[in-house]
């Protein structure tokens, strides 16, 4: 992780990076976010600088050695601690257990979320935790001799989720810690900090990441059509996981429409054999999907029948499903609009009640036939 890998948060990289080059580093510093700002791969990048042996006035050199291990998030002085699910059995109880997973995690993706993690651990409804044994490990850390690195980094990832007994634990390392030793903390939810942590930290706010530098990164980095990157930034709330999140809705959107427009086509063309192939597809995307494409389905009816009225404040599709409705919406009419609903609306009721998809789809689709045309 980079300095130059974080969209935007120009004036707390300004910051950091001064702090290195004054060598006026706070011991311990809280990095605090909404989620999905970066936070935590600033922090990333940061004890990266620190450590770097030929810094720009910008980011880290990437070619010295310590750049080099940081790469492979090795660095013998970098040390990681994160909620984990304890599990015994396995021989997995503190950080360093779960540190293969962790680097895969970290190398995977630069904005993350505890979701994210918790589906990698495989957590089921098990709540991740930093587990009061953890304490021992961080302190036993600490107190060996630095291996190589000008300053050693402890990177605690949502110290909110620290049991108790292991802040209580760590206090006095928090206030004091070793020569040299830089405690990183990055959380989301800063009030749920033990309040003796957080007196002892110096907080550095991670705001979300502006609009422009949202919309721009979501243009370099997602492929997305600048008009598309403007709406999913505005829409996002400075948060690039949320603006993950958005694009991935509208393609599932996109692929809804597209199966929406088969259906339509096969069954004004009364084409059987298109039908069969639809149902087949369709049949193979899992029940939760098949439920949410009918949903659509019934949404965009409603909307190509309002949408000869001409109203915009009651229209709500995006574009591709407006100009789709130029040429669709004279086909949905007072005749049909209702029995088209209806007919989708039952599709939905067999899907839940586990009918023969496949059936479901076929039958639907033939009964559309008689509708459409009226
Ligand atoms: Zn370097």
């Amino acid at each position: 992780m980079y300095f130059k890998d974080i969209i935007g948060q120009q004036d707390i990289k300004r910051r950091l990076i001064e702090s290195a080059q004054k060598k006026v580093v706070p011991h311990a510093q809280l990095f605090c976010e909404q989620g999905g700002a970066g936070a935590y791969p600033l922090a990333l990048a940061y004890g990266r600088y620190l450590n770097c042996s030929h810094p720009s006035d910008t980011d880290a050199c990437g070619e010295c050695p310590s750049c080099i291990k940081f790469d492979a998030l090795a660095h013998p002085d970098l040390h990681f601690v994160f909620p984990i699910i304890s599990r015994k059995e396995k021989k997995k109880e503190v950080c360093d257990d779960y540190l293969p997973e962790w680097r895969d995690f970290l190398k995977g993706r630069p904005y993350f979320s505890l979701d994210n993690w918790l589906e990698v651990m495989d957590a089921g409804n098990s709540q991740a935790t930093i587990y009061a044994k953890e304490s021992e490990e961080i302190i036993r850390k600490l107190n060996l001799k630095i291996y190589e690195a000008a300053y050693r980094i402890l990177l605690v990832w949502l110290p909110e989720k620290m049991h108790p007994s292991c802040a209580n634990k760590l206090l006095k390392i928090i206030e004091e810690p070793p020569t040299n030793t830089i405690i990183l903390m990055v959380s989301e939810e800063p009030d749920m900090v033990l309040g003796t942590i957080l007196s002892r930290a110096q907080r550095v706010n991670v705001r979300g990441i502006s609009r422009e530098e949202m919309t721009e990164a979501l243009v370099n980095r997602e492929m997305l059509e600048p008009e598309q990157a403007k709406e999913v930034a505005h829409l996002s709330e400075g948060s690039y996981l949320k603006a993950l999140e958005l694009i991935n809705v509208n393609e599932e959107n996109a692929y809804y429409l597209e199966r929406f427009k088969d259906m339509m086509r096969n069954s004004w063309a009364r084409n059987v054999k298109g039908m069969k192939v639809l149902a087949d597809t369709l049949a193979g995307i899992g029940r939760e999907r098949q439920k949410s494409f009918l949903s659509y389905c019934q949404h965009l009816i409603r909307e190509n029948f309002m949408y000869r009225f001409q109203t915009n404040d009651l229209n709500y599709m995006n574009r591709q499903e407006a100009d789709f409705a130029v040429k669709f919406s004279p086909f949905v009419n007072e005749r049909n609009v209702f029995d088209l609903m209806d007919e989708l609306a039952k599709a939905e009721r067999h899907i839940a009640q586990n009918v023969n998809a496949k059936m479901v789809f076929f039958d639907l689709s033939l009964r559309i036939t008689v509708f459409i045309r009226r």
